[in-house]
């Protein structure tokens, strides 16, 4: 297979042009621009539900690119990659083919917001997300560049309405259709890349921007607003030249966990995965910044950057003087390089090199390439509905950064969503949204289009409202099924996989259920558990193993006879029970909240001569969001439980 992809691959990077205009003029139900976190996964979803795919990226080397930090996952982050993996997304098997050193953050806590986490192989990473989509059946990969949109005239009846219906390459303009195009553009569209006083176009260190048809295509043909987001990236440093004997050593866990629910280990043996280092900034490093501001274009810019993973000049101005972490980690398992996470940076070279010998394990370091910053257009996520498609433009879909996030997994998470959408849309059937109450993308979308983005928007488990009910260890049982009985993006190894272990689960529960005995009785069986006997009434093994020192394979040992069939589901059977109670309570709300999202607002109520009473406030809000249902109008700032009282009227009212 392997050497399948290699010649595909030599092929496809060699004859890009005749590759190009031979699928010119051919008509795909599905086209993806950019093979990006975000078109990747968009286009193996839409493959997988039956479109033919066309998939246009810029370079087929750079498919699967991690643009930025080599590592997956995180506190809100990783629960996205479970459920990515869930619908049979490529991300999760990627990260557990090129992880290096695997770790679950957050272990002290409840599992609901334990973060799974893996430093990445780069060269792994690419290599596994570009031999699955090389290989997939009805998806053609191309190398090019999209330049713009073929859109339909508007229809006379509809103004400001369109339609898309291809688009058109930049090389020699050859035009190729489709009804349904995702674009998943990243730091791309109107990129420019920033180090010292340098400014140059590109959407990433070497590579050009989208072309600027692009952009106008979006801004004055089709009328969309546009924002201009930034980020950055640190120096990559020569490992051999890093004295780690300065530095914390930072072992992984022991036993590696796989992202993916169908893998039961990941590529990398436990023993070898590589540790990371974490070391802290100096007073020195403060001065550097301040020395290099004035020659620093990038950090002058008003334009938004990622709040929550800063570049080293914005925290030494919003924190002067205090310490901040660097976390040395690996780029790979052979690579000779490191990537010191907190040390993004845009000031000139010298001044890098300066700033980075300002910290003791890195006094006599080399700079391998230089930090240096983009800045790139977005559009306004508010103009999208849920499924990802633009509310004026019928089968364009938006997915990744070029809504205003930030993240592998974000872009990933999306471009699953817009894949399905856009396939479905191809082929003829409604569109689907995933709820708030069902899925870390459901959180995700709905703040993107309800609320819009002010700054790169990147997930938090603070971002779910049920989050104990959206655990990273249950998401295939909450996604799988539906991926595959409903939207058919799920093979079905996977789906009776899911079956098993739900079969599992919940035999495993009722066993526990059924075994009931005093506190007393339940001392003398699990002799190491320390329980306390201040119950006088009979308790069950589902209720012992919310006791924090109780396993299941504590209790099944005490009754090997019922539950020793069900170990292999341990640690899953242990976290249902803590979290059951939360759950059943949460269940209500979650219901009230599924009742609001399935009253939908039709898409071209008239806000403004709506006959109910809401203050003009109220009417601009919801006629600049229009949001899909009354859940998410809901949800809308501004808008008062009082308007939403009479919208409820409204609808009921008209059905
Ligand atoms: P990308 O991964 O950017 O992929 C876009 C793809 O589209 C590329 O393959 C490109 O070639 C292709 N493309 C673009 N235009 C066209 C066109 N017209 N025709 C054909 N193909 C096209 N994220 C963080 O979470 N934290 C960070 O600190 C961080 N720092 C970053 C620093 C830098 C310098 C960069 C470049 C990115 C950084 N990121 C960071 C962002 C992270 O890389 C993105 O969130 C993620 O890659 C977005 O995925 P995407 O699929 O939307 O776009």
């Amino acid at each position: 297979r392997l050497r399948g992809l290699l010649i595909q691959h030599h092929f496809l990077s060699n004859c890009s042009a005749r590759t190009a205009s031979s699928v010119a003029c051919r008509e795909y139900d599905v086209i993806v621009v950019g093979g990006g976190h975000a078109g990747t996964e968009a286009a193996a979803a839409a493959t997988r539900i039956g479109a033919e795919t066309l998939l246009i990226t810029q370079k087929i080397e750079t498919i699967g690119a991690l643009s930025c930090n080599p590592s997956l996952g995180g506190v809100g982050k990783g629960q996205l990659v479970k459920e990515v993996d869930a619908l049979d997304g490529l991300m999760g098997r990627a990260g557990d083919y090129a992880g290096v050193h695997f770790s679950i953050l957050n272990r002290r806590k409840g599992p609901a917001v334990w973060g799974p986490r893996a430093q990445l192989d780069r060269g792994r990473y690419k290599e596994f997300i570009q031999l699955e989509l090389l290989n997939m059946p009805r998806l053609t990969v191309i190398e090019g560049s999209v330049e713009g949109l073929l859109v339909s005239t508007a229809d006379p009846e509809q103004p400001g309405k369109h339609t898309v219906t291809g688009v058109r390459l930049a090389d020699g303009g050859n035009e190729i259709l489709s009804s349904s195009v995702i674009l998943t553009t990243g730091t791309f569209l109107s990129g420019s890349l920033f180090m010292g006083k340098t400014t140059s176009p590109g959407g990433r260190m070497g590579e050009p921007p989208s072309c600027s048809g692009l952009t106008h295509s979006l801004r004055e043909i089709l009328g969309l607003k546009l924002g201009r987001l930034k980020t950055g990236t640190p120096p990559r440093i020569v490992k051999e030249t890093v004295d780690f004997s300065l530095a914390h050593l930072h072992l992984p866990d022991l036993r590696p966990t796989p992202f993916s629910f169908i893998n039961t280990h990941t590529h990398c043996k436990p023993e070898e995965q590589i540790p990371c280092h974490l070391t802290y900034t100096t007073p020195g490093v403060d001065r550097v910044v301040r020395e290099s501001l004035h020659m620093n274009s990038h950090i002058q810019q008003d334009t938004k950057g990622p709040r929550y993973c800063p570049s080293i000049e914005s925290r030494v101005l919003r924190f002067p003087g205090r310490q901040h972490q660097v976390w040395l980690e690996p780029e790979g398992l052979n690579s000779d390089l490191l990537y010191p996470q907190g040390l993004s940076m845009t000031m000139p070279l010298e001044m890098q090199l300066r700033l980075i010998r300002e910290i003791p394990a890195l006094q006599r370091a080399d700079i391998h390439t230089p930090g240096y910053g983009v800045q790139y257009d977005f559009v306004c996520p508010t103009q999208l509905f849920p499924w990802l498609q633009l509310k004026s433009i019928q089968g364009l879909f938006l997915a990744g950064q070029i809504n205003g996030t930030t993240g592998y997994e974000e872009a990933a998470a999306q471009g699953l969503w817009a894949g399905i959408n856009a396939g479905r849309t191809a082929l003829s059937m409604p569109p689907l949204s995933l709820s708030r109450t069902e899925s870390y993308i459901g959180v995700l979308i709905d703040d993107l289009v309800g609320h819009g983005v002010t700054e790169p928007y990147r997930m938090f488990t603070s971002r779910a409202e049920f989050r104990t009910s959206l655990r990273p260890d249950n998401a295939d049982l909450r996604l799988t099924p539906k991926g595959f009985e409903e939207i058919g993006c799920v093979s079905s190894p996977r789906y009776l996989e899911a079956v098993r272990v739900r079969q599992g689960l919940s035999e495993a529960l009722s066993a526990l259920k059924s075994i009931t005995m005093s506190p007393s009785r339940w001392k003398e069986k699990l002799r190491d558990a320390c329980i306390s006997e201040t119950k006088s009434t009979l308790i069950s093994g589902e209720e012992m193993l919310q006791y924090k020192d109780v396993s299941f394979d504590m209790v099944a040992s005490a009754f090997p006879e019922i539950l020793s069939p069900y170990l292999e589901f341990s640690e899953r059977i242990k976290i249902e029970a803590v979290y059951r109670p939360h759950c059943e309570k949460q269940q209500r709300e979650m219901e009230r909240m599924r009742e609001e999202e399935s009253l939908s607002l039709c898409p071209d109520i008239d806000y403004f001569s709506l006959p109910v009473s809401l203050s003009d406030e109220v009417r601009e809000i919801l006629d600049r969001v229009r949001p899909s249902t009354l859940g998410a109008a809901m949800r809308l700032q501004g808008v008062t439980p009082a308007a939403i009282v009479h919208l409820l009227n409204y609808v009921t009212r008209t059905g």
